[in-house]
């Protein structure tokens, strides 16, 4: 029998840039919304989409603070459920490195995470990200300045008991047991940690207790079906006018699962592991 389109699933993004200033704002979300979206993970934007520069521990709590009100704006407005996740680009951290220095630099950063932590006590977001290391290359410095802030937010994650979405370079096997390590040394339980933008190893991750979450591409998704379902998706949708067709819609979730449950390559029980109970266990909440 052929599947009532939008009827029974409910999709989720696990990661999605909105961005009013830049780009459609709320219209996106109810582009998402319209072809049976229902739950976004809303992760903010840099401090240079928003025209202000990193220079203290100040105008990252801007940021936060401004997406967090986003968020509820979205809940407000639309039929989406929103859930802000919030923390330093790692390509912030690199530019606040060259900018000024390493020292200086981390201790902005570090301030930010434990400013990032406090909301996620105070039940404002519910993750620290997007947090990690640069998908361009760096010198060694501040490679090393970068992982530094990440077994920071590790242990600061670990405190709270919060998971995390990282961003990195790309990534294979090996990085996943290299996380794994990393984490465990920082106390943080590797299921708590969301691989954003994960190459479809579902099995290797899985073996790390590491959570990948991957963009809705069919090829990407049709790998991961083939390994397994436990996944995430998300559109790294990134609004923003200046960068059209940077990635995926914020439609192309929904596309790409109904095609897939039409081809036969998921079943209705996939499409709610992946949208539902893979995401109430990682992020330790219900969804309806
Ligand atoms: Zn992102």
């Amino acid at each position: 029998m052929r599947p009532q389109k939008q009827a029974d699933v409910q999709f989720t993004d696990n990661h999605i840039h909105i961005d009013p200033l830049n780009g459609d704002g709320i219209a996106a979300v109810k582009k998402f919304e319209r072809v049976g979206g229902k739950y976004i993970f809303l992760v903010n934007k840099t401090t240079m989409d928003c025209k202000i520069s990193p220079d203290t521990c100040e105008c990252f709590e801007r940021i936060f603070d401004y997406t967090i009100g986003l968020s509820g704006e979205i809940n407000e407005r639309t039929g989406v459920r929103s859930f802000p996740v919030i923390g330093i680009h790692p390509a912030e951290f690199v530019y606040m490195c060259e900018r000024s220095s390493i020292g200086r630099a981390g201790e902005i950063a570090r301030r930010a995470v434990d400013a990032a932590g406090k909301r996620v006590m105070e039940d404002r977001a519910v993750a620290i990200g997007e947090v990690g290391r640069p998908h361009y290359p760096v010198s060694g410095e501040i490679l090393a300045a970068c992982n530094g802030l990440l077994e920071y937010v590790f242990a600061t994650a670990s405190d709270i008991g919060c998971p995390v979405q990282m961003h990195t370079e790309s990534f294979t096997e090996r990085n996943f047991l290299e996380i794994k390590e990393m984490a465990v040394k920082a106390g943080l339980d590797p299921r708590k940690i969301i691989k954003h933008y994960s190459p479809p190893l579902i099995k290797a991750a899985g073996s790390t207790g590491i959570w990948p979450s991957l963009i809705a591409s069919k090829e990407n998704i049709i790998k991961a079906a083939g390994e397994g379902n436990r996944f995430l998706m998300e559109s790294d949708y990134i609004d923003d006018r200046r960068r059209p067709g940077a990635v995926v819609g914020p439609k192309s979730i929904a596309r790409v699962c109904m095609g897939l449950l039409d081809a036969g390559i998921f079943d209705e029980d996939d499409l709610l592991k992946v949208h539902k109970d893979n995401v109430e266990e990682v992020y330790d909440i219900e969804l309806d």
